[in-house]
């Protein structure tokens, strides 16, 4: 399988447990789980956390479904820093007789891409793409810019792994601020804060790191010298399965990247800045199971009492 990560012993005794208790339902593809109602419960109580902490900041709620439009993804480079983590959707181009043939060779689980067509579409890798060309397409920032919940998302990323941690598609719970460049950077850092207090407030053992994404190939190690040197982005991190911490929750600066693709302008038409921030609300379910137990009902009640 192209790019599978093997799991550590670790990562696979806690797998196996999940699925053994039934939190995680596995599938045929490492990384793709179905979920039981009780880890639903806690990934919608977190999620509840976040609306709850953002509601001083009245966001305007945007929802949007998990496919992007294959423009957009190309329009941010996307395809340059994270080539191998995209999820492009194909459809059938064919007539009558390449149908047949496809099917009778996905009948036999053989390669059946040669009448499959790009479409237009591509499946999302990050909840906040979809929000950059909706609020450029209003024109002109009002003044003090805008704040956007962009909800629950399900996300993709394609890096197969057997850590429970590492999901293929996953739910990032996303906000957006687009503003000037100084009212940008200091909500970034107050959320970071914020982030610490409120994953602490859950008794998980979290700190703060600084962070770069995960760039392709040798530019992308420039790429994410130069990101971690301007300290653009942020990770809350916490012990899931070893070896390493696993980020759960980050804080990302673009400067003017998304800004500058759209044409984003602010009221007196300057450039705009953004910043996101994103919680991996199954990492976070996956902590939680990890620092207090399989039994949420068995949980430390200050814990439960937050949460629910
Ligand atoms: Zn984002």
């Amino acid at each position: 399988m192209a790019g599978f990560r093997a799991a550590t012993p670790d990562q696979a005794a806690f797998l196996a447990e999940l699925v053994d208790a039934g939190k995680l339902i596995a599938t045929r593809v490492p990384g793709i789980y179905g979920r039981s109602g009780a880890f639903e419960d806690v990934a919608t109580a977190v999620a509840a956390l976040v609306t709850a902490a953002a509601a001083p900041e009245t966001p305007e709620r945007m929802a949007f479904p998990p496919v992007l439009p294959r423009h957009d993804l190309e329009s941010v480079g996307y395809l340059k820093s994270f080539p191998h983590l995209a999820g492009s959707i194909f459809g059938f181009d064919g007539g009558e007789a390449d149908a047949a043939e496809q099917y009778e060779r996905a009948s036999r689980h053989h390669p059946w891409d040669e009448h499959q067509a790009m479409t237009d579409l591509v499946l999302t890798p990050a909840a906040c793409y979809p929000v950059y060309p909706a609020i450029a397409a209003r024109g002109p920032l009002p003044a003090g810019g805008i704040t956007v919940d962009a909800g629950s998302a399900y996300v993709f990323r394609h890096e197969p792994s057997g850590d429970p941690a590492r999901m293929q598609m996953f739910h990032q719970r996303e906000i957006v601020r687009i503003g000037e460049p100084e009212v940008v950077a200091s909500w970034r850092d107050t959320w970071r804060d914020r982030a610490v207090e409120l994953l602490g407030s859950l008794q998980l053992a979290v700190s703060l790191d600084l962070a770069t994404d995960p760039f392709f190939g040798r530019s992308g190690r420039m790429l994410a010298a130069s990101q971690r040197e301007q300290a653009l982005k942020f990770e809350v991190v916490v012990d899931i399965a070893g070896p390493e911490p696993t980020a759960v929750a980050s804080f990302n600066y673009h400067q003017d990247h998304f800004a500058s693709v759209y044409g984003i302008e602010l009221a007196d038409g300057s450039e705009a800045h953004t910043a996101c921030l994103g919680f991996g609300l199954e990492r976070i379910t996956l902590a939680l199971f990890r620092t207090h137990g399989l039994d949420a009902s068995a949980w430390p009640a200050a814990v439960r009492e937050r949460l629910w």
